[in-house]
């Protein structure tokens, strides 16, 4: 489905990016993963590699609070496949810290990396993008889009906004061919949910009318629908990906 397609996919080194890196891969795209540090991009290379030792892979860790790195490492991709097809925005970092033990310091740490992070790379992709005469941008949104979340209001505050970013991005570039959508997943069996308190991972699975935790391959095959052509006419449009779960 996405054969000659280039793919930048943030945190691609594990959990719901790593799974997308997979799937694409197998779809015949060329992928290139970006992860916090130099070993774990390695380590996630390495893992693709072994499943297929000629997937078209590659990674890089640039700091994404940072555009000049940032613009700098996309620069070099574009400079070395020629264009780039498709952004997946995909790092993230969750909290569930109450608001009386909630720092300031703490907000903005999470707003860095899941929204302006995103703002930087979309920043960065968008010139070669638009030489290139269309794109793709994907980013991950969450199911806390749909009411918040009781505690660690940092979380879903970045992830509103993403959902805001995604529709206002799809309409300003638009007229560019360059389509802007999010996937929100639900409960995904990932690190990200295995560090939040078991009961409240049990709580939320309770409440999801599939009473099934989701799999990081469920979001990957959203992904590759919403990269492929399959969506060619779909742009500011949030996909979620969470079993029908409405909390
Ligand atoms: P994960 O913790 O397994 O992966 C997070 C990825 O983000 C890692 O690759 C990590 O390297 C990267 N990352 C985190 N901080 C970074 C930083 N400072 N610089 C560079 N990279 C950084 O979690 P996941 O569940 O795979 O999360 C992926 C996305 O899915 C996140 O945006 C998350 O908010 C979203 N999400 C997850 C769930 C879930 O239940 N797992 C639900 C809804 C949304």
């Amino acid at each position: 489905m996405l054969k000659d397609k280039v793919a930048i996919i943030t945190g691609g080194t594990r959990g719901i990016g790593f799974e997308t890196a997979k799937l694409f891969l197998q779809n015949n795209a060329t992928v290139i993963l970006f992860g916090s540090k130099k070993e774990t991009v390695d380590n996630a290379l390495q893992e693709l590699k072994k499943e297929n030792p000629n997937f078209p892979v590659e990674g890089y860790h640039p700091n994404l609070s940072n555009f000049e790195d940032i613009k700098k490492t996309i620069d070099n991709i574009n400079k070395k496949h020629g264009k780039i097809d498709i952004l997946i925005n995909n790092a993230g970092i969750t909290s569930s810290t109450p608001i009386d033990k909630y720092s300031v310091e703490d907000f903005e740490k999470i707003i860095n990396i899941n929204l302006t992070a995103m703002f930087r790379t979309i920043k960065a992709v968008l010139p070669h993008m638009k030489n290139n005469n269309g794109g793709v941008i994907l980013n991950t949104s969450s199911m806390v889009t749909k009411n918040g979340q009781p505690s660690g209001v940092g979380y879903p505050t970045s992830k509103f906004a993403v959902n805001g970013l995604t529709i206002s991005l799809s309409r300003e570039l638009g007229p560019h061919h360059i389509r802007v959508n999010a996937v929100a997943p639900g409960v995904t069996d990932t690190d990200m949910v295995e560090s939040l308190p078991k009961n409240m991972i049990d709580n939320i699975i309770s409440q999801i009318p599939m009473k099934e935790i989701g799999e990081p391959s469920f979001v990957a095959k959203a992904f590759l629908f919403l990269a492929s052509d399959q969506a060619h006419y779909i742009t500011g449009e949030i996909l979620h990906v969470d079993g029908g779960c409405i909390n």
